[in-house]
């Protein structure tokens, strides 16, 4: 790479019919404001446009780089169920290019580490690994977090970015909405603190469950937060829909969420509401003694029932 190919966008050195390699083409990336932005200068800016700030998708892992302490942290090694349970057309073959193609087991990655000094469990969904989707492999892995989160006594924040459930998975996958729900109530039966944030799209049975159930629900900005699509709404209700609709703006705006926050005041924000909610935390101890639970003991006492 030389600075004529850091410089010039691909557009203007066509003019000059050059081809271009393709390792030159992935060098830039179309945003939504139709610009060609220089991948470096978007990693580098949080992988936020710098002419429209449109908030770019960001790996699992992207996002713990960019959240935790000094880039450290330590991604947690979760359960992983039996692959493609319902022998779904084609879904043994999909995982298996996903995982070649995000060196992940399923969408969602738990890590470990710290924000400004407070020990924390983080999750974080890749909309990379089939749309984010989640099915048996991504609840136990969420399962599995809020567990870390419960026995180390640390906040557990989640970056959402799906589709919904995984329709390959079926019955299995919609289980998880119910699943997830539960271990949440388990984390905040520990009076610890439960932050997700909402990236672009958190949609389906997601936003259906877990996703909106933090103490705290953060959106980044212009992210689509909705259960069914705009289309179908559309199509039901027989109205034309504000153009904003389902936007995180618009989301708060109607009572849904309670901040819509830019990627580079994320760390403080959370931070700042960290260290407020875990002072509560402090004097509730005072008064009550908090029950050690495991989530699998209830969720154990759930299926039971059922
Ligand atoms: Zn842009």
């Amino acid at each position: 790479m030389n600075w004529i190919t850091k410089f010039i966008k691909p557009k203007i050195k066509s003019l000059f019919k050059k081809k271009l390699s393709d390792n030159n083409e992935a060098l830039w990336i179309s945003c939504e404001c139709k610009n060609l932005v220089y991948k470096d200068e978007l990693y580098n800016n949080l992988s936020v446009c710098p002419s429209c700030g449109f908030h770019h998708k960001l790996t699992s892992e992207e996002r713990f780089k960019i959240f935790f302490d000094n880039k450290k942290f330590e991604i947690l090694e979760t359960p992983l169920p039996k692959d493609d349970p319902l022998k779904f057309p084609k879904y043994s073959e999909k995982l298996k290019q996903s995982r070649e193609k995000t060196k992940q087991t399923d969408a969602i990655l738990i890590a470990d580490g710290n924000l400004d000094g407070i020990r924390i469990t983080v999750g974080a969904q890749n909309f990379n690994f089939i749309g984010g989707a989640v099915g048996a492999a991504s609840g136990e892995a969420f399962i599995h977090g809020i567990q870390h989160a419960i026995n180390n006594k640390t906040p557990f924040i989640f970056f959402s970015c799906s589709g919904g459930q995984k329709m390959q998975e079926g019955a299995i996958a919609l289980m998880q909405m119910t699943r997830t729900v539960l271990a949440v109530n388990e984390l905040k039966k520990n009076s610890l603190p439960y932050v997700v944030v909402m990236t672009n799209p958190t949609t389906g049975g997601v936003s259906a469950s877990f996703a909106m159930l933090g103490d705290i629900l953060i959106g980044e900005p212009k992210s689509v937060i909705a259960f069914a699509g705009r289309r179908v709404i559309q199509n039901t209700v027989k109205e034309d829909l504000p153009e904003d609709f389902q936007t995180a703006e618009f989301v708060k705006d109607h009572g849904g969420i309670d901040l819509v926050v830019e990627r580079k005041y994320m760390r403080s924000t959370i931070s700042t509401l960290l260290s407020i909610l875990l002072k509560k935390k402090e004097v509730q101890n005072i008064s009550e003694v908090n029950e050690e639970s495991s989530i699998s003991e209830t969720l154990q006492k759930t299926s039971k029932a059922v």
